[in-house]
């Protein structure tokens, strides 16, 4: 049978925060009569996190503990919990007791009763110094004006999925921050928000520091770019790529034309030498630029071609095939509990 509800926790050096995380969940979740799992991710910590993970499973099974073999990122520890998971519902939360497990309940509620698919939280009063806040607050404008999903707090760690949700989104590299958008390409756009109570750090430190303002930028860019352009890439590259080369080819035009025109035409030769004019070199780079911009849309082409998998085309709903063909997720949830 599979459980309601699959929360999944990445956890790296938290080895004072588990103890009290995870007797607060299993009050909190055991008070509602859930089923669930607890799949607790050790990103490669230094202190006694797994050791601690190990003890709090030994005493019940309902938690779970896997170890990646260095400290891979946050992202990674949340991609290989969802592997994971076989819960209807899933919740992320941060380990460092920041996230409050008595928001759990609600979230599940508007996964399985309203209908979203994904329920972010929002970190509304923030316990966090206001180096952190203020570079957020830029950074959730910019992510709501570029990818037009209206949320206040992308990063909010406190989450809540549909079980097929995170069976079919891909997280890599620092994308956590981007779940929304990942999962709205992927075609879950009930996408929907809850206010929750955010408190200060207990123990240990964070993991974040001001690097990444920057480096998260880059990454919204990242992923703008790969949801418009993953299938086509060569509308991309192609368009740029005919831009410049066109500007080349004309440039190159004139450049002949001036040089046949004086030679057999007027008869006045030319004050320059054609490698003496700036167009020269504007014609050839201009050129040079546009060639390499196709070659390189080709090559992602053939990228993009190698990587289509059933990921790509998520079928939701199916008639008139038997059960075992087109699966594509856990099996969807059949009626709703509560
Ligand atoms: N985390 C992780 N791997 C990392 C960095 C962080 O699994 O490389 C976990 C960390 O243990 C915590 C969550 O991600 O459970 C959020 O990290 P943190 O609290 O440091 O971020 P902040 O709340 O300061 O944004
Ligand atoms: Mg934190």
């Amino acid at each position: 049978m599979n459980p309601e509800l699959s929360v999944v926790i990445p956890v790296y050096d938290e080895e004072e925060s588990l103890p009290e995380l995870t007797q607060w969940i299993r009050r909190v979740l055991d008070d509602h009569d859930f089923t669930f799992e607890v799949i607790m991710i050790d990103d490669g910590s230094s202190d006694s996190s797994w050791e601690q993970i190990v003890k709090i499973s030994n005493e019940d099974r309902r938690f779970k503990g896997l170890r990646l073999n260095r400290n891979f990122g946050k992202s990674a520890a949340l991609q290989t919990g969802f592997r994971a998971t076989s819960g209807k519902v899933v919740i992320t939360m941060d380990a460092d007791l920041q996230d409050s497990p008595d928001e759990i309940p609600a979230l599940y509620n508007m996964i399985v009763n309203d209908g979203y698919q994904l329920v972010s939280g929002w970190k509304k009063v923030r316990r966090d110094p206001l180096s952190k806040t203020i570079p957020s607050r830029l950074f959730n404008y910019v992510t709501r004006q570029l990818s037009g999903i209206k949320l206040h707090d992308f990063n909010c760690g406190l989450k809540a999925y549909a079980g097929t949700v995170v069976k079919n989104i891909t997280v890599y590299g620092e994308m956590h921050r981007y779940i929304p958008l990942i999962a709205k390409w992927a075609g879950y756009t009930r996408i929907g928000e809850k206010v929750v109570e955010h408190r200060p750090r207990k123990y240990g430190r964070t993991k974040y520091g001001f690097r990444r303002l920057i480096t998260g930028f880059l990454d919204l860019a990242s992923v703008l770019f790969v949801g418009r352009f993953r299938q086509k890439p060569m509308h991309f590259f192609g368009t740029i790529g005919s831009v410049s080369f066109l500007i080349g080819f004309i440039f190159t035009v004139k450049l002949f034309g001036e040089k046949m025109y004086s030679l057999f035409v007027s008869g006045v030769p030319v004050k320059r030498a054609i490698t003496e004019q700036p167009l020269f070199y504007l014609a050839l780079v201009a050129l040079i630029i546009g060639s390499q911009l196709f070659l390189t849309g080709f090559l992602a082409e053939l990228l993009s071609q190698q990587a289509v998998s059933k990921k790509d085309y998520l079928i939701s709903e199916k008639i008139g095939f038997a059960d075992e063909q087109f699966i594509t997720t856990v099996p969807a949830p059949t009626r709703s509990v509560r």
